[in-house]
């Protein structure tokens, strides 16, 4: 049994909702059918869910918000017309709307969440209407009926561990179940939704609970690239990665979906296959629990900017017990979180995300200087960190070397090292204007 999910983009217009009856029709292990709200129609479009959003925000305000209603119908309206299915659907849609702006309560948060969900919720209904009436009889789930239990975080909602369990039983339903994604119900009843994009969440959790054999995950791409196609011509395609791996790129800057989603389904071990709507016929990117590691393999390299290092120097550091502790702790005071601490006799240095020190540079070094008594404190602004990572890295000798040649081949200074304790990966920290030099310096060396 599979659950299928499909973005915004590829459920847009009657076009791309044809596309995905196909789809579906295909193989009939697809069973469940996660959808979006729809999506952009082409680059300069806006989402359904963003129009939602400027909606509830008129209504918030207590401006005419009639325009800006009629906007999100003209939206369903369209998908309507050209599916050719009942006029009915859209008034029924307009009603809903109507219906949801004048039962708002005193809850703002809540009220936006309501709002946001029917962009889902509205989609899903229609798109259950056009399977059934191209001959796939399909039913739509209302998520808080079904079990899809959340937290009361209006706008951040996380999933209650009872959803599953109910969940499960959709596992009995014999026909297409589709499903809509980004919301469920808190235990009082209220409508609330996950963070954006959330209808990743939505298929994870359902994958997870039925136990699906793959989640397939319908985007716009045929598969994901082992380096950013921003910055480098034709990357090479990854065929299978481990979550592991999916974890330690996405984390700097891979971006076709936030890792976090797939928490449930990476914790349930479901695999999952990264697919393209408009090819469907192209295998994809599997993303899988484990895989045996190929000897000196790189499944990937990605880079993000915008770090600063804060460097540390103090004779005789190695002999001061609780050096490290104190000073990461004098920034856990300082809420501030970090992500490596590479450190060596006499020093230490803290790479951290640039914007967790704005206004408190100052009194962090400051703090450093009176409790730790440093030699020598720096802070460096405008640093990437570059990733080098694949299973089976840490296996081969000489992938440092093969990395820091083709950087001295490029003429790319290296401001830090670091291969990760997750021993899968490296890490290196370069000036921000060395970002894509580097990065092409590594696609050549491990790619070519
Ligand atoms: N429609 C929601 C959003 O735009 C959720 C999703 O598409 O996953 O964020």
């Amino acid at each position: 049994m599979k659950v299928v999910k499909f973005g915004g983009s590829s459920v847009a217009n009657a076009e791309q909702i044809s596309k995905i009856i196909d789809i579906v029709a295909a193989d009939s292990a697809r069973r469940i059918v996660v959808v979006s709200a729809p999506g952009k129609r082409h680059s300069a479009d806006t989402k359904v869910t963003d129009l939602l959003i400027a909606l509830a925000n008129k209504v918030l305000a207590g401006e005419d918000y009639e325009a800006a209603l009629q906007e999100v119908v003209a939206r369903y309206a369209e998908i309507q017309k050209d599916l050719d299915l009942p006029e009915a659907v859209v008034a029924t849609i307009e009603a809903d709307l109507r219906g949801r702006i004048e039962n708002r309560g005193s809850n703002d948060l809540q009220f936006m969440d309501t709002m946001k969900a029917s962009g889902e919720d509205n989609n899903a209904k229609v798109i259950a209407e056009a399977f059934t009436k191209s001959g796939h009889p399909a039913k739509y789930v209302n998520p808080g009926e079904a079990g899809m239990l959340l937290s009361d975080e209006f706008g951040n909602a996380e999933v209650l561990p009872e959803s599953f369990e109910k969940l499960a039983r959709l596992k009995g339903e014999s026909e297409i179940l589709i499903f809509p994604g980004f919301f469920g119900c808190t235990k009082s009843g209220d409508v609330a939704t996950f963070p954006r994009g959330g209808s990743d969440i939505t298929g994870a959790i359902l994958a997870a609970a039925v136990k699906a054999d793959v989640y397939e995950n319908f985007t716009d791409v045929d598969s994901v690239c082992a380096m950013d196609p921003r910055v480098i011509d034709n990357p090479p395609a990854i065929d299978c990665m481990t979550y592991r791996e999916m974890r330690e790129l996405a984390y700097a800057g891979f971006g076709v979906f936030h890792d976090e989603a797939i928490i449930p389904a990476v914790r349930a071990e479901v695999p999952i296959c990264i697919k393209n709507t408009n090819n469907p016929s192209a295998p994809g990117t599997m993303v899988v629990p484990r895989r045996k590691p190929e000897h000196g393999s790189v499944v990937g390299i990605s880079s993000a900017d915008g770090f600063c290092a804060i460097y540390i120097d103090k004779y005789m550091m190695n002999r001061e017990v609780g050096f490290g502790r104190r000073l990461l702790q004098i920034l856990e005071e300082e809420e501030i979180s970090f992500e490596h601490t590479p450190s060596g006799i006499d020093n230490m240095s803290v790479i951290l995300r640039s914007d967790q020190l704005a206004n408190k540079e100052a009194a962090v070094v400051a703090r450093i200087k009176e409790e730790l008594q440093p030699d020598n404190i720096t802070v460096e602004h405008g640093l990437s960190l570059v990733m080098v990572v694949g299973e089976g890295m840490h296996y081969t000798p000489g992938m440092a070397a093969k990395a820091t040649e083709a950087f001295r081949a490029s003429g790319v200074n290296l401001e830090m090292i670091n291969q990760g304790a997750s021993e899968i990966s490296m890490m290196f920290a370069v000036k921000d204007s060395d970002r894509v030099i580097a990065i092409r310096a590594l696609g050549g060396a491990f790619f070519h």
